[in-house]
């Protein structure tokens, strides 16, 4: 009946688990930086560790990163910077959205450097210090989310005494468009930010997300900022359909049950009912763990394809708190038994694939797997 033999080398498990490949984080790293750093080119290669390091778990990814040379960090929150300065005493940690109203003390006692984004936010880091006060400034160039505008910029530039009391550590601005390789978006934005930068001829300038980063070497500046490409989804994946970097994070979880239901019965919530005979699996993990309802369409019975110890087969039926059912009929009855580990997203199941299905992005998936989601790392 089973096949003891086979299913005693399949991965076996109790709870759903995200596995984080720290070797290939560190492989990307290397990747992106050999894309910024060539023989005329001196451009420094940080790492984007914001939340959670995108749910890969930010203590772990940047100790990896900082053993492989870099030194600089960007997270979005104050507490974040806190959290990672225990772990990082000497790394450079810029907070990419500090609140300087109620951040000051914080990003002070913790010797972390805020992007700056209004002229409020300047006087109120400027009065905390008795010294030049470091400070990245975060310049608009079209997204119109956190940044100086242009106006900004000449009330900065035209009062000398305010700009003498801050030691620009960083010039930057961020792309809107950056993972759409023929986005006019882009060449605008770059022309903006140089003559921004053109302003500040002392201070590194930096521009680069990912994206920014694979779209060439005129975005790069002094210092590039990747987040996801770390965590292994190349942000021009689905325009060549190829990535460059390696994938990061499996997340899988544990089949629980299996059933041969007839032809009319139904499965899960809203009960979607089955045409023919299914065999079906029940697996540990739901959306509480990040798996998005999105992946199953209730209405065309269309499901992401998870895999199953090498076989490729779609969730069936719709996706609850802590339980998802997939469709084994046509995975060979000895290839899979119970505790098997089924791979939502990872090598075998792209994350761009249960992107797609579900409307969203890597980001979203990879930010989206929860707390109660075991880290292991490899
Ligand atoms: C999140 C973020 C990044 C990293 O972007 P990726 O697309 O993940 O590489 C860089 N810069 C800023 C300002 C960001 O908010």
């Amino acid at each position: 009946m089973t096949n003891t033999r086979s299913s005693n080398t399949h991965l076996k498990g109790t709870s759903p688990e995200l596995i984080v490949d720290l070797g290939a984080v560190v492989d990307n790293y290397k990747i992106l930086k050999a894309l910024t750093s060539g023989a005329l080119n001196s451009c420094e290669c940080s790492g984007v560790v914001k939340a959670n390091a995108y749910g890969m778990g930010k203590n772990r990814v940047a100790q990896a990163l900082w053993e492989e040379g870099c030194k600089t960090f960007f997270v979005a929150l104050a507490s974040e910077g806190v959290e990672l300065r225990f772990f990082l005493p000497q790394a450079k940690i810029f907070v990419l959205s500090p609140y300087l109203v109620l951040d000051c003390d914080l990003l002070k006692a913790h010797n972390l450097v805020p992007c700056l984004y209004d002229i409020e936010g300047i006087e109120l880091w400027i009065a905390a210090h008795s010294s030049p006060a470091p400070a990245a400034l975060h310049f608009e160039t079209g997204i119109n989310r956190l940044g100086l505008s242009a106006r900004n910029m000449e009330t900065l530039l035209s009062d000398k005494e305010k700009r003498g009391q801050l030691d620009i550590k960083l010039v930057m601005s961020h792309l809107s468009s950056g993972d759409e390789q023929q986005s006019r978006h882009n060449p605008e934005q770059l022309e903006a930010f140089k003559t921004i930068r053109a302003e500040f001829p002392d201070a590194p300038a930096s521009l680069a997300n990912t994206g920014g980063i694979l779209l060439g070497t005129e975005y790069h500046f002094d210092l590039v900022r990747p987040g996801i490409g770390l965590y292994g989804h190349d942000p021009h994946y689905y325009e060549n359909n190829h990535s460059r970097l390696k994938t990061v994070a499996t997340f899988r979880a544990p089949l629980a049950q299996i059933k041969h239901l007839k032809a009319g019965s139904a499965v899960g919530y809203g009960a979607t009912e089955l045409g023919t005979d299914t065999e079906i699996g029940v697996i540990l993990c739901g959306y509480a763990d990040g798996v998005m309802r999105a992946f199953f369409r209730h209405e065309t019975k269309e499901g992401h394809k998870v895999s199953l110890n090498g076989f490729s087969t779609p969730m069936l039926g719709r996706v609850s708190m802590d339980m998802i059912t997939i469709d084994l009929t046509d995975v060979p009855s000895d290839a899979y038994n119970k505790g098997d580990m089924v791979e939502i997203f990872g090598p075998n199941s792209l994350v761009e694939n249960a992107a797609a299905m579900a409307g969203t992005s890597a980001y979203e998936l990879f930010t989206r797997v929860s707390d109660r989601t075991v880290r292991k790392y490899v």
